[in-house]
């Protein structure tokens, strides 16, 4: 048993991902709900067996501040889909400040985007309107959702209707 559960709030926001271990326990104390169930797995008691689940809402709200995605540059990246602002490559990456620092550019989620070394350098010291180059998006907070989305276990789509 090694498949992950997502976890949904009691709003069916998602929140987390945990084992199906854990997933089962939540279920079995009444402190969850199954959503959906997994269609490969079942686990097996002497003379029953149950289904395992792949999607669970908690009975109650819980609020949790470790939601949020934190700034980093892996996590820009894959925002970014790992593909330069500017012209799209996926090769060279490197941060880029959109305001460039120099000039009081902020070390923020809105302000910062991948780009390749050959736009970065082109770019230079200025914003991108002065350097006549345009992003193909406005950078934005992540919401923790994108990153559960493309999550290893998304059990082959299963979990997609959840993570809109
Ligand atoms: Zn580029």
């Amino acid at each position: 048993m090694n498949s992950r559960v997502l976890v949904l709030n009691q709003d069916y926001s998602p929140l987390m991902v945990c084992s199906v271990e854990r997933a089962f326990i939540l279920v079995y104390l009444n402190k969850s709900e199954m959503i959906k169930e997994s269609m490969a797995q079942r686990i097996h008691s002497v003379t029953r067996s149950f289904p395992l689940p792949s999607v669970i809402r908690l009975n109650r709200y819980i609020h949790a501040p470790f939601k949020s995605v934190s700034l980093t540059r892996h996590n820009i990246f894959k925002r970014d889909n790992y593909e330069c602002q500017y012209c799209g490559t996926r090769k060279d990456l490197t941060l880029d400040h959109v305001v460039p620092s120099s000039r009081g550019g902020a070390h923020a989620w809105t302000n910062l985007v991948t780009a390749c070394k050959k736009c970065n350098t082109s770019k230079g010291d200025f914003t991108p309107d002065e350097a006549g180059m345009f992003l193909r998006k406005k950078p934005s907070k992540p919401s923790y959702a994108i990153f559960l989305k493309d999550y290893v276990y998304n059990h082959g789509g299963m979990w997609d209707e959840f993570l809109t």
